[in-house]
C-alpha cells in the first residue's frame, strides 16, 4: 500500500512477484491450486456482485470453458492468493455471479485494492490485444513471462516486447487566487478540468507541462511542482500530476484542442459553475487540493 498516494487505481495492493513470472513449475501449481483466483475480463469489463459492489474473483474449477492456460496473465499475489487475469470471449459469461461493468464506473464504487487490481488487469489485457505481431519483423508474437511480456515467434528475431505505459502530464496552473481550467467540446456542458497532454519523445516532465499549457492556453509557466500520479488504463496512460505557477495571464487557445479555458477563483469553484472534474480523476484531486479540501498530496 502507498499511503502517500490516494488516487483511485493507485496503490501497490498486488505483490507482483516478478521472480515468479518465468517459474513454470510454480505457475502451474499456482494456477491449479484451490488458492488461485481469476479476474475475468469480458469486453474490457469486470464482473461485480451486489451491494456493496465487489469484484467477483473466480476459482479454478469455474474456468472449465474459458481460455487455455497460456492465455492467463499472472498479476501477482492478491490477498494471499495467486491471481490471474483471463480474457473471456463467451457471449454471456458468468451472468449468475453478477454483472460486467466498466472500469470508470467501478473506480467510484470498489475498495481501493480491487480498483487497483482490475486496472492492472485491464491495462495488460488491452496491451496483449494490441501487440499480436512483432513490430520489427512482422511475425506473430506469443505471450511470455506469464502474460507480462510477448515474444516474437520468429527464432531469428525473438524480440521480447514489454507492456507499454504512456506518460501524460496533468497540471493545475495557478496565478494568485485564480487557477486555470479548460474544457473540451465533447464534455458535458459546464465541465472544466486541469490542463493535460501526453509527454513527447525527448521531453522532461517539466518541459511537457510548460509546452502543453502554452500550446493549449498561451499561458507561460514558471515553477512546476510534482503532486502525485495515477494509473489510467484507458488504455495505457500514467497521469503525472503537477501544480505550476503562471508567469503570464492572457489566454488564447493556440492549438484548438480546448473549446474554452478560463481563470477561476476559489469562490467560483465552490459555486454552481464550473462543474468540477469527476471524483475518480487526479484532476479532481488537484482541484480539491487547491481548494484546501484535502491534504495535498
Ligand atoms: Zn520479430
Amino acid at each position: 500500500m502507498s499511503p502517500e498516494n490516494q488516487n483511485v487505481f493507485a496503490g501497490a495492493f498486488v505483490d507482483r512477484s516478478g521472480e515468479r513470472r518465468k517459474d513454470a513449475d510454480w505457475l502451474a501449481d499456482a494456477v491449479a491450486s484451490d488458492d488461485s483466483r481469476f479476474v475475468p475480463v469480458w469486453k474490457d469489463k469486470f464482473l461485480v456482485g451486489d451491494e456493496p459492489a465487489g469484484t467477483v474473483l473466480l476459482e479454478h474449477h469455474q474456468l472449465e470453458h474459458a481460455a487455455a492456460e497460456h492465455e492467463l496473465i499472472f498479476l501477482g499475489i492478491f490477498r494471499d492468493n495467486p491471481t490471474f487475469a483471463i480474457k473471456i470471449d463467451d457471449d454471456t459469461p458468468f451472468r449468475e455471479l453478477g454483472e460486467f461493468r466498466e472500469l470508470r464506473y467501478l473506480g467510484t464504487v470498489l475498495p481501493p485494492d480491487e480498483a487497483n487490481l482490475i486496472a492492472h488487469a485491464r491495462a495488460l489485457v488491452l496491451w496483449h490485444a494490441s501487440q499480436v505481431f512483432c513490430g520489427i519483423c512482422g511475425s506473430a508474437a506469443r505471450p511470455g513471462a506469464a502474460g507480462n511480456t510477448r515474444i516474437c515467434i520468429n527464432e531469428s528475431c525473438g524480440r521480447e516486447i514489454f507492456p507499454r505505459v504512456d506518460p501524460a502530464i496533468i497540471v493545475l496552473v495557478e496565478n494568485g487566487d485564480r487557477c486555470l481550467l479548460g474544457r473540451q467540446q465533447a464534455w458535458p456542458e459546464g465541465r472544466y478540468s486541469t490542463i493535460a497532454g501526453f509527454v513527447e519523445p525527448g521531453e522532461s516532465l517539466e518541459d511537457a507541462v510548460r509546452r502543453e499549457v502554452y500550446e493549449e492556453t498561451n499561458i507561460r509557466v514558471g515553477n512546476v511542482t510534482y503532486h502525485s500520479s495515477q494509473p489510467w488504463p484507458f488504455p495505457s496512460s500514467l497521469m503525472l500530476g503537477f501544480t505550476a505557477e503562471a508567469t503570464t495571464t492572457d489566454i488564447e487557445l493556440n492549438d484548438g484542442e480546448l473549446d474554452d479555458a478560463r481563470w477561476f477563483t476559489r469562490d467560483d469553484l465552490r459555486s454552481e459553475f464550473p462543474k468540477l472534474p469527476f471524483r475518480i480523476s487526479i484532476a479532481r484531486r488537484l482541484v480539491d487540493g487547491w481548494l484546501g479540501l484535502q491534504d495535498s498530496p
